[in-house]
């Protein structure tokens, strides 16, 4: 099958491609550089001569035409739309987060609509950011699932950085269904979304760098640098607390995208449950007894899980069924993770 997949050089996207590539797929990626794309070619150099992979540069995705071309190459059948800025690094919320989320996802759906008429499935990364309610996120009345919405508002993106981040994703979402709900439109392909909460996981030595580590992982770098033991404090991890392993979120998107008809319309909750960072620094102390001068102590505070009266519940029974799929531990995620860091330099 051949699939355009948006934002090759993300974290999550990368097991994605690697994940298709393992099964027998053809790829068209997006990058914004040429430098990323070459990193990319050279990391899958059999595909790039056979033309299973073909790396596009697509500068800027908050330009309306952005997909315009790429969604031409002929024979697509599946686009996962990963590409969406997930850092706190902005000063202008509006123009950095919303606008890039919000228009790439209509712009990749126009321009399928108007030029590739051979895609029958687009799967859309959105995340829990469009499922959690702010004001109920330490009620444990409350239980979030896949028919959840966050109400946030374009009003709301100066309240603080992850508010304006939960905001670019929801909106974007909200924006893909109406999309293909509007029969002026034309949408004649089924739309899926994946929605993880944090995502922690190995990063792809070719892209990584210690530096410029995914935002969901920085904390494991923060831990493994020893901030949390020069801090005297695992910092909580605040009330989302909740995860999945990146590899269990790229097979998400291959059987949403590529293997289960049934999803069709769906919003798929992925997650394997609770973490704390405490945890986490419990686990790194265990496995990597070498690094123990920089890591946590028995006796550093903080960084444990809310209490059950203080946090939210969940249920995503739902996208568990139709999914089947088998997650993987914290305890095996936080070692492959740091692994992968200390292959990259940590
Ligand atoms: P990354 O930052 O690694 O990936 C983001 C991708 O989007 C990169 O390929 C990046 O390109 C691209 N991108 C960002 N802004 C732009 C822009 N303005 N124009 C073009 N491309 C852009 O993060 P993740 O892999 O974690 O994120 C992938 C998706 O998963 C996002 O949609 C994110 O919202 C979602 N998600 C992530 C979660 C997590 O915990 N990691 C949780 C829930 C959802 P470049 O490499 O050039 O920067």
């Amino acid at each position: 099958t051949k699939v355009l997949l948006t934002g090759g050089s993300g974290f999550i996207a990368a097991h994605i491609l690697e994940q298709l590539f393992a099964k027998g797929h053809s790829v068209v990626t997006t990058v914004r550089s040429e430098a990323k794309a070459a990193k990319i070619r050279e990391a899958y150099p059999s595909q790039a001569a056979s033309g299973d992979l073909t790396v596009a540069i697509v500068p800027d995705i908050a330009q309306p035409d952005a997909f315009d071309e790429v969604v031409k190459t002929p024979g697509l059948e599946v686009v996962l739309h990963t590409a969406s800025p997930f850092h706190f690094k902005f000063t202008d919320p509006l123009k950095e987060l919303v606008n890039p989320a919000v228009t790439g996802t209509t712009a990749i759906l126009r321009a399928i609509t108007a030029s590739a008429p051979t895609v029958r499935r687009v799967v859309v990364t959105s995340s829990f950011a469009a499922i959690i309610d702010e004001a109920h996120a330490t009620d444990p009345s409350h239980t979030f699932s896949e028919a959840s919405w966050n109400p946030v508002t374009l009003a709301d993106i100066h309240k603080s950085p992850s508010t304006a981040y939960r905001a670019s994703k929801t909106l974007a979402e909200r924006a893909a269904w109406d999309f293909v709900r509007d029969p002026a439109n034309g949408a004649k392909f089924d739309l899926v979304t994946v929605n993880p909460p944090m995502v922690f996981g190995p990063v792809v030595h070719y892209l990584a760098s210690l530096d410029a580590v995914n935002t969901s992982n920085e904390r494991v770098v923060d831990c493994l640098r020893g901030k949390w033991r020069r801090d005297g404090a695992v910092p909580s991890a605040g009330p989302v607390a909740i995860w999945v392993d990146v590899r269990d979120v790229a097979a998400a998107h291959v059987r949403a995208g590529l293997e289960v008809a049934e999803v069709a319309g769906k919003r798929l909750f992925v997650t394997a449950g609770l973490f704390s960072n405490a945890e986490l620094g419990r686990i790194v102390r265990r496995h990597f007894p070498e690094d123990a001068e920089l890591l946590p102590t028995e006796e550093t505070k903080g960084g444990e899980l809310p209490a059950e009266g203080e946090r939210f519940r969940f249920d995503n029974s739902e996208t568990n069924r139709l999914l089947g799929i088998e997650y993987r531990s914290f305890e095996q995620c936080v070692v492959d993770t740091v692994k992968s860091l200390k292959k990259v330099g940590a």
